[in-house]
């Protein structure tokens, strides 16, 4: 009997998990340059924690999350966002300094029933962060910055910012129902989702990916005519700030981001390489999450970014030009005792921080020159019955194809030296 991986799940591994691993130190190193220190909440929760924040009109919550009974009845859901459980822990563990800031990272997988398509997968990989407890519009700015040096550190170019403004609970309220009238009328071409939404949460409609609703969506009355005096201001300094630091960014009226608890600015960055339609990192403000959820009233920032689509560009980008990854020294060895008198050196050379392989099977010197071929060794050492007895190794530089006798005594230092050059 064989197994598949389940629909919409993917196994990485050599070469794409080298671009990953890439990835990863190069937002991790990052977002330690910013003063986020990371935190691991599990991967699942109550039920009720996503309901609760992402919001019960959503795409998420309706159709997308993966969630069970455990055996004690309990309803638990594989998280398909960060923040929420970030915020929850954060609450729950009293990281939060009232006047002070808390800013948190995350990386790990997510958890959404989507239909699969390219680059999207039903577990997919987010790194994200989390700035709270300030209400300064300087920490949306440093996490746009954040997002934007992200791609820039990796050497990607084409990239978009796209923001907007989605207003806060004063003027939020009053847009709501001019959008909802302008729905009414409008309501022949909506999606029966959508028919149901704009009664409840008319803001949802404007994420729909129907195209029917896309077409009506494109008409709509735009939010920033209805923003309150503070959320223009905001808004406002944002734009200017993120000119002033040459961020090249895009005023999206219809930008809303697929989840309730956002509030004021939200942005999406979007790669050219990979068509209009997903963005690669997304964020926002969310100033009335972290009271919702029990917490001191609290004002909050974040983002996350998603590996898969991120990794996709990469390689579009990097097409031919990558690095590839390769072994230090690779040891062909002949004969029990030629394996026992290499082990030790083995050892020692892995310690001293040198990527090392030997065959340790008993195959025939060709096979074994063809692995050390395969393994890409800078190096290969030779060493069988007679080199034994000489107390020598065979040292073959495997790009000049030149070859060395070397002292078994001296070859670990040896090789540390070769290595270093
Ligand atoms: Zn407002
Ligand atoms: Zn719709």
């Amino acid at each position: 009997m064989k197994y598949n991986s389940v629909r919409g799940t993917k196994d990485i591994y050599s070469p794409e998990i080298e671009l990953w691993q890439y990835l990863e130190k190069t937002a991790i190193e990052l977002l330690q340059n910013y003063g986020f220190s990371e935190i691991r909440t599990p991967i699942f929760e109550e039920l009720a924690l996503f309901n609760r924040t992402i919001g019960e009109d959503t795409d998420i919550v309706e159709k997308e999350m993966y969630t069970f009974n455990d055996k004690k009845g309990r309803s638990l859901t594989l998280r398909p966002e960060g923040t929420a459980g970030v915020v929850r822990a954060a609450i729950e563990k009293n990281l939060l300094v009232q006047g002070g800031l808390t800013k948190l990272y995350y990386q790990g997988p997510m958890f959404r029933y989507e239909r699969p398509q390219a680059g999207r997968y039903r577990q997919f990989y987010q790194i994200g962060a989390e700035s709270i407890g300030s209400d300064s519009y300087w920490r949306d700015i440093e996490i746009i910055v954040l997002c934007v040096e992200f791609f820039s550190r990796l050497g990607l170019a084409g990239l978009k910012v796209y923001i907007n403004s989605v207003g806060c609970a004063e003027c939020r309220p009053s847009y709501r129902s001019v959008l909802q009238n302008f729905l009414l009328e409008n309501s022949a071409p909506l999606c029966a989702d959508c028919q149901r939404r704009m009664a409840r949460n008319p803001l949802r409609v404007l994420d729909c990916k129907v195209e029917t609703c896309r077409q009506v969506i494109t008409r709509i009355p735009a939010i920033q005519d209805y923003l309150c005096q503070s959320c223009r201001d905001n808004f406002q300094n944002i734009q200017q700030t993120l000119q002033k630091e040459n961020i090249a960014f895009i005023a999206d009226k219809f930008l809303v981001r697929g989840l309730d608890y956002y509030t004021r600015v939200v942005f999406e960055i979007k790669s050219e390489s990979l068509g209009a339609q997903d963005a690669v990192a997304a964020g926002g403000r969310y100033d009335k999450l972290v009271k919702e959820l029990g917490g001191p009233e609290m004002s909050a920032v974040g983002f996350a970014l998603g590996v898969e689509r991120v990794v996709e560009v990469l390689k579009k980008q990097k097409a031919g030009g990558w690095p590839e990854t390769s072994g230090d020294v690779y040891f062909a060895l002949l004969g029990q005792q030629a394996q026992q008198e290499a082990f030790t050196l083995i050892r020692d050379l892995r310690q001293s921080g040198l990527k090392v392989e030997a065959c340790l099977e008993n195959k025939s010197l060709k096979s074994q020159m063809r692995q050390a071929d395969q393994y890409k060794a800078k190096f290969t050492v030779i060493i069988g019955e007679d080199e034994l007895k000489k107390g020598i190794a065979v040292v073959r530089d495997m790009l000049t194809k030149e070859q060395k006798e070397i002292k078994l005594n001296d070859l670990v230092s040896i090789l540390k030296e070769l290595k270093l050059k």
